[in-house]
C-alpha cells in the first residue's frame, strides 16, 4: 500500500480541493440518487438534501459526497470512501 508523505499531503490536498467539482445537490439528483441507491453520503451517513453542497471525484460520476465531509475525509487519506481509488492528484 501506498503511503503518502505528511509533508506533501498539504499541497496536494490544496490542489485537489481547488480542483473538486462542487455543486449544489438539487432536486433532478435527488430523484437520480435515490435510484442509484446513492442518496446518502457514506462519509456522515446522512441523507443528501436539495441545498447540500455535495463534491464529486473524478472515479465515477456517482461517487459524490457532502463537500465539507469530503474535505475532511481528504484530509486523512487521499482515496475515494466507496472504491478506495486514489485521488487524482493531477492539475487539470
Ligand atoms: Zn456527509
Ligand atoms: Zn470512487
Amino acid at each position: 500500500m501506498q503511503i503518502i508523505q505528511p509533508q506533501n499531503v498539504g499541497n496536494q490536498l490544496s490542489n485537489i480541493l481547488g480542483n473538486l467539482n462542487r455543486r449544489a445537490f438539487g432536486k433532478n439528483k435527488i430523484q437520480a440518487a435515490k435510484n442509484d441507491g446513492m442518496a446518502e453520503c457514506v462519509i456522515c451517513m446522512e441523507e443528501y438534501k436539495e441545498t447540500d453542497e455535495i463534491a464529486e471525484l473524478k472515479c465515477d460520476q456517482r461517487h459524490y459526497f457532502h463537500s465539507k465531509c469530503l474535505e475532511q475525509w481528504l484530509k486523512r487519506k487521499l482515496e475515494c470512501p466507496l472504491c478506495k481509488r486514489q485521488v487524482d492528484l493531477a492539475k487539470k
